[in-house]
């Protein structure tokens, strides 16, 4: 029951309301967060290597010695420190850019919703990957968008397919606004888009004329690899680049930042200013002397070292005890996908999961179109080593359990 009769405000709701819904997934989650659950489901990431006596110092400071700016308003398009330190941030992906082209956002996220929001009237197409990041397409549903999902392979968006699909869709009178990728370790795919493979997405979307949308906040957390270079720095003008620190350094901070052709970022700005007049002055100060006085990139390097070792326990644990089913083995991020045996329904499967302590997200969440029945997303991220083993250990059991129903 979704409470029309109990709410005294259904008749008031937009149409674009009326599509958002809350998930039965997430109710589950709400037991998936008691502490004998083992959650593989969510993508926090662990705070356990974080240097938190240098954090907590920092934020004494920022209080303490910068409260006449940190305390007060600030530019809707962001604080200037941590746009530089941005610009900083954005050279490990090969892109040299400007404080200027840099919009700080309330998370990744919010760059997300803002960007849909310029770009998309109801109806208009935006193209995915399959499957594609769940809170993408939370956003692009809320805006009524039309999501298509593109095939991947092991390289990414495959770019003979996309382009068939763009022009079909065109055909049909629609009009395709915008490609939206994950290009290193995708969530919830584990896969990373090739250095090759981007050259093409992007070759195909300047000709098309379709604007690339590139999430980009596992860039850093390669395993045992440095990031390839964005696909904005292959076509600027053509590629909106979004960037976190909610896997690198803490999401509760809710950071995050767009870099955009100018007239877009222009839009951004304004939209930004609408819905938040100006992103946390309070967190960016704290996240631009982090950057600035920190040795981040020692604590990316810890990072990689406790996800790998969290992925190899997670991989080794699913090879032993569920050797069937067909797994991605991401060289970086938080996510491995995993195609169950004989179809199994994971869906229909999560409450028996739950009950058994054990958490997955499903795979349909990660599809627009009603596909992924038969995947699950599982995340290495959060639990230590031990305690994925375990969680995979019960997921097998529940899995027999359902051979048997
Ligand atoms: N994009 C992707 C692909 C993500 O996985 C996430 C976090 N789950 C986000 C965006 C949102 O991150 P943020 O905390 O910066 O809003």
């Amino acid at each position: 029951m979704t409470g029309t009769r109990l709410d005294r405000w259904h008749g008031a709701y937009s149409r674009r309301a009326s599509g958002m819904t809350a998930s039965q997934i997430r109710a589950l989650f709400a037991v998936a967060s008691r502490p004998e659950v083992v959650s593989l489901a969510g993508g926090m990431p662990t705070l356990d290597a974080l240097p938190l006596p240098e954090v907590a110092e920092i934020v004494r400071r920022c209080a303490a010695d910068s409260a006449a700016e940190a305390l007060q308003y600030g530019s809707g398009q962001g604080d200037i420190l941590a746009r530089e330190q941005i610009v900083d941030v954005m050279t490990t992906v090969g892109v040299t850019c400007d404080p200027d082209d840099v919009v700080v956002t309330t998370g990744s996220q919010h760059a997300l919703d803002l960007l849909v929001r310029v770009l998309v009237d109801p109806g208009d197409v935006v193209l995915v990957e399959t499957p594609s990041y769940v809170g993408a397409l939370g956003v692009l549903r809320s805006y009524e968008a039309d999501v298509r999902h593109v095939p991947v392979d092991a390289e990414g968006v495959d770019p003979v397919a996309l382009e068939a699909v763009v022009v079909g869709e065109r055909a049909a009178g629609r009009r395709v606004k915008a490609l939206y990728v994950v290009p290193h370790h995708q969530n919830p795919g584990g896969t990373t888009t090739s250095a090759r493979r981007r050259a093409a997405l992007v070759e195909v979307c300047r000709r098309l004329e379709v604007l690339v949308v590139e999430d980009d906040p596992y860039a850093l957390l390669g395993f045992d690899h440095d990031p390839l270079p964005a696909m904005h720095s292959l076509d600027p003008d053509g590629v909106v680049y979004l960037g976190s620190f909610s896997k690198t350094f803490a999401p509760g901070l809710r950071v995050g930042w767009a870099v955009a052709p100018p007239a877009l970022r222009s839009k951004l700005v304004l939209a930004a200013e609408a819905a938040v007049l100006c992103p946390s002055s309070f967190s960016q100060r704290v996240v631009a002397t982090y950057l600035a006085t920190s040795d981040w990139r020692a604590h990316v390097k810890v990072l990689r070292s406790v996800y790998r070792e969290r992925r190899d326990a997670l991989v080794g644990a699913l090879e032993q005890h569920l050797p069937d089913a067909v797994l991605t083995r991401p060289d970086g991020g938080f996510f491995t996908w995993v195609a169950m045996p004989d179809d199994l329904d994971t869906t229909a499967m999560l409450p028996r999961a739950v009950a058994a302590r054990v958490a997955y997200v499903p795979g349909t969440a990660f599809h627009a179109d009603g596909g992924g029945g038969a995947h699950m997303r599982l995340s290495f991220c959060f639990p230590p080593p031990e305690r994925i083993a375990e969680g995979v250990r019960r997921l097998a059991g529940v899995v027999a359990g359902e051979r048997e129903l």
